[in-house]
């Protein structure tokens, strides 16, 4: 069998987390090297290894991971200055955890997302 993902041990309580929130779909804790006041990853308590792993059977729950953040964006007292949500995938997306997760984070103002600097 595979190895469990880091985050599927969270999920499990071998490593520990801050976790803000659970149910039987997803699980949302706070990101252990914060970029923002408010970072939070949530995640699909089923592994999904990247977005190219989705499928049709996986809509219900990554529609869901969107409502969950509105949720905690609430709660986090974020939701009406607002926030970024990222999903990063494989190697030029930044990927590190090979666990689909939704990044959440607000708290201060987060700029553009991609230096108008940087090239095409
Ligand atoms: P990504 O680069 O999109 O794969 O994001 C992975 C995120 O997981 C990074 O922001 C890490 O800081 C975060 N991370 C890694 N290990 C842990 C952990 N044990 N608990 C909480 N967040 C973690």
């Amino acid at each position: 069998m595979a190895e469990p993902t880091l985050f599927t041990r969270i999920i499990d309580g071998e490593i520990p987390a801050d976790i803000v929130y659970q149910d039987e779909e997803v699980t949302a804790f706070r990101d252990i090297n914060p970029q923002a006041p408010v970072h939070i990853l949530i995640i699909p308590n089923q592994p999904i290894p990247t977005v190219n792993d989705a499928t049709s059977d996986d809509e219900k729950m990554l529609g869901h991971l969107f409502v969950v953040a509105s949720r905690i964006a609430k709660e986090e007292g974020i939701s009406e200055d607002g926030y970024r949500l990222i999903v990063n995938c494989n190697r030029d997306g930044g990927q590190e955890v090979f666990h689909l997760h939704m990044h959440l984070m607000g708290g201060r103002p987060l700029g553009r997302m991609i230096k108008t600097s940087d090239p095409l």
